[in-house]
């Protein structure tokens, strides 16, 4: 057998992430790769920190890119803010506060669990009582976008809480940067991760953080060394760090930071409040052309992220054999359920550059077809009537 080149099939992706990236950032890639000290590449990572501040909306000094996927962000928040014996409260609604929970106890903390149904936000009232409980906790942490359910829990109100109580706040924010208002200094948020491969549309494998100044005393104060020697802080700043002055620490993915300069480019270009707008527009087309089929959301209408619209799967629908229908038959992308809703829900992700008309009318035409062969009970052509309707509206 002769390997040869590898040339994807070109999809339209509508999962819970990767998004569809731009052209603009997939050409970014292909520029010239240029030494990780040259003083042209320091110039562009200022530019980028500068364009994170922007969507984070923040002036952390310490705001950067991990240069691993978005699980690294959140272990990089974890392994630095946290040592062993400390008391944690993590708010669990889905997949992603389970995973915060994983990260506490392999730091050898306590993990104590402030949890909520699949597919509601976080009660802040239940953040509360738990505190009051744990006056000695440390560390408050929860999920801003429960990508697992389509839910967004209020992260204003549950970072005040945790300050109130003298805890940092950790916030996961994967999902949310880029399609929902993330305030990262006026809602006072200590630390925050995200990733690139959500509402930023760029290609998978980095992470952008940032941490105010409080979470950095926490950090310089440590006892015990951070854990974790590639995810230290106390080195990535050197690198990342001082103007002009860069220590090598590792070989920076010097490509994939090109896309993401381009894509907060774009975002800036664009303008967060018309990003945000534009996400909120095309999911209530989006919702209006599911609810035509009968489709019921997961989430109840006031929490509901517009970038992951996640549907209960009709009776004697087979879900599997529907998204195999799109995939082959129009390239078409949408996600399964995870964890408790596997099985039950399809997660239709409108993140970034794939929340468009045009992806929105193909999904709503594929999945209707392909739920009429599955022998659902649907007026042919309600679905993609109601969503000209909304976006006439
Ligand atoms: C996707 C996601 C992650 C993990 O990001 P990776 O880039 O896949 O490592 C973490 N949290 C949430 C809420 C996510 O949606």
């Amino acid at each position: 057998m002769s390997v040869t080149s590898f040339n994807p099939p070109v999809r339209v992706l509508m999962g819970p992430g990767p998004s569809d990236v731009h052209p603009r950032i997939l050409s970014a890639l292909a520029r010239p790769t240029i030494g990780h000290l040259d003083p042209a590449f320091v110039a562009m990572m200022d530019e980028l920190k500068g364009l994170l501040h922007y969507a984070f909306q923040t002036d952390n000094a310490l705001t950067i890119p991990v240069s691993a996927p978005g699980s690294a962000g959140m272990e990089t928040c974890f392994v630095n803010l946290v040592e062993p014996g400390d008391k944690v409260v993590v708010c669990q609604n889905g997949v992603f506060g389970g995973r915060m929970k994983e990260n506490v106890e392999r730091i050898g903390a306590t993990a104590i669990m402030v949890e909520d149904a699949w597919g509601d936000p976080v009660d802040p009232q239940k953040l509360e009582d738990t505190l009051k409980a744990h006056p000695d906790a440390k560390v408050v942490a929860f999920v801003h976008a429960e990508t697992s359910t389509g839910a967004e829990s209020d992260a204003k109100t549950l970072c005040e809480i945790a300050r109130r109580h003298d805890c940092l706040s950790i916030v996961d924010a994967v999902t949310s940067l880029g399609g929902i208002p993330v305030r990262v200094d006026e809602w006072g948020i200590d630390a925050i991760y995200s990733g690139t491969q959500k509402c930023l549309s760029c290609t998978p494998g980095l992470s952008p953080v940032s941490f105010s100044e409080r979470a950095v005393e926490r950090i310089k104060a440590r006892k015990h060394p951070v854990q974790s020697w590639f995810l230290d802080l106390n080195l990535v700043m050197g690198y990342w760090g001082g103007e002009g002055k860069r220590a090598y620490h590792h070989t920076a993915p010097i490509n994939p930071l090109y896309a993401l300069h381009e894509s907060l480019v774009m975002l800036r270009e664009e303008g967060l409040e018309n990003a945000w707008a534009r996400h909120r527009r095309n999911h209530e087309i989006l919702k209006a052309g599911l609810e035509a089929m009968g489709l019921r959301f997961v989430v109840r209408e006031e929490a509901r992220l517009p970038q992951l619209n996640s549907v209960t799967v009709p009776e004697g629908v087979d879900e599997a054999a529907v998204r195999q229908t799109l995939l082959q038959r129009y390239n078409l992308e949408i996600g399964a359920g995870l964890g408790a809703l596997a099985g039950k829900v399809w997660r239709i992700g409108l993140m970034g550059y794939s929340s468009n008309l045009n992806n929105i009318m193909l999904c709503l035409g594929a999945l209707e077809a392909a739920l009429i062969e599955q022998g659902a009970k649907l007026e042919q052509g309600a679905a993609l009537a109601a969503a000209q309707q909304a976006v006439n509206a």
